[in-house]
């Protein structure tokens, strides 16, 4: 009897090989099941390497895997003898055992089956004996197949389902990291970018800069307009940002009405230009209220501009850019201030 450890490497294997063909969407087919199965196990020599080299250039299609298959399993299955049969075999299994897991689910008798012919592929020493065993599960397989033609739909939903659980995991990990309010980039997007952008001026000479930005007398004006309306002007101002930055530049509300922007390969006197064509096209939009077309008069940003300094840690870096947003509303609001490179103690 083939061991509950086996077996469940087994099914582990059957797993792994059905995510690995909707990841790269191809077709769960018994010849694509056997190619990936002996991609797990990398008993094949050179065949894993094959797989791997298309993945790597970017493409993996039903054809290379043909190709592959004929090259590394079919042609081994033509030369007799205990490997070949072997390998005929663990094929049949797999196969089975994916149909089962994946489309039968609990189908007791055909499971019992299975011990069965694994119970012979251990305990038997001849060829013959084999050989035997091979045909039995071939003859089973097709008799299965034969008896329920839903299999392989089956088989292809499940795939289709892999691929549809992997697109929800996706979009739940990105909106994770939205501001639902404003669409933005959230604190947690923001963290996590900066961590990536930080890295890439580990060499010392990417440059960075980012702008700390605070919305005007927000207060006042939600209490005269109201929250609901304070709500647009939060969407307003995002949209605004977005619409003047490059594809390659990071906008995230950072808390309240506050919002942050990383520049990537910018220095300080670009980001402070930035920040000033931000500033103006946002003071020259004038707000209607809906409905009334009432005039809500112009909403203003502060800024605070500072360019990151080989060395410096994140909250240096945004301790600096805060510390000049603060000196812009002190000085007046409605302007961009840059801030100071960090002294040696802010340095250490
Ligand atoms: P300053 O020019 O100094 O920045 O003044 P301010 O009034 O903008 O600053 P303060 O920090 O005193 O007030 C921030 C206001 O932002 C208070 C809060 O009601 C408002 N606010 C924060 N988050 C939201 C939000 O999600 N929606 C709305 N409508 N208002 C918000
Ligand atoms: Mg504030
Ligand atoms: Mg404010």
């Amino acid at each position: 009897m083939i061991s509950d450890d086996k077996l469940s490497a087994r099914a582990h294997i059957a797993e792994k090989v059905v995510a690995k063909l909707a990841v790269h969407n191809l077709p769960a087919t018994p010849e694509n099941f056997s190619l990936f199965h002996y991609y797990f196990l990398g008993s094949v020599s050179g065949l894993s390497e094959a797989i791997d080299a298309h993945i790597a250039a970017g493409t993996l299609t039903l054809e290379q895997c043909r190709e592959i298959f004929t090259h590394y399993i079919a042609a081994e299955s033509d030369t007799s003898g205990l490997q070949a049969a072997n390998v005929i075999l663990e094929r049949e299994l797999t196969k089975i055992e994916a149909i089962l897991r994946l489309a039968l689910k609990g189908s007791g008798q055909f499971g019992k089956d299975l011990d069965t012919f694994s119970w012979q592929l251990a305990s038997s020493d001849t060829l013959e004996t084999l050989h035997g065993a091979v045909e039995k599960i071939a003859n089973e397989t097709r008799m299965i197949l034969a008896q329920n033609g839903r299999l392989q739909n089956d088989l292809a939903e499940t795939t289709e389902q892999l691929r549809d659980l992997r697109d929800s995991f996706d979009r739940a990990h990105k909106e994770s990291l939205i501001d639902p309010l404003t669409e933005v980039g959230n604190r947690k997007f923001f963290n996590r970018e900066i961590d990536r952008l930080l890295d890439e001026c580990g060499d010392g000479k990417t440059s960075l800069s980012v702008l700390m930005i605070d919305i005007d007398h927000f207060k006042k004006f939600n209490d005269m307009h109201g929250h609901l309306v304070g709500d647009q002007v939060l969407r307003l101002v995002a949209r605004t940002l977005v619409e003047n930055l490059k594809g390659r530049d990071i906008v995230a509300r950072y808390g309240g009405e506050e919002f942050v922007i990383l520049l990537p390969h910018t220095v300080l006197r670009d980001a402070e230009r930035v920040g000033g064509i931000l500033r103006t096209n946002l003071a020259n939009k004038r707000l209607r209220r809906r409905g009334s077309n009432d005039s809500l008069g112009a909403i203003t940003i502060s800024i605070g501009a500072a360019e990151y300094v080989f060395g410096e840690s994140m909250d240096s870096l945004i301790g600096r850019a805060d510390a000049a947003l603060y000196k812009a509303k002190q000085t007046g609001r409605n302007k961009v201030m840059c801030a100071p490179p960090p002294t040696s103690s802010e340095l250490e």
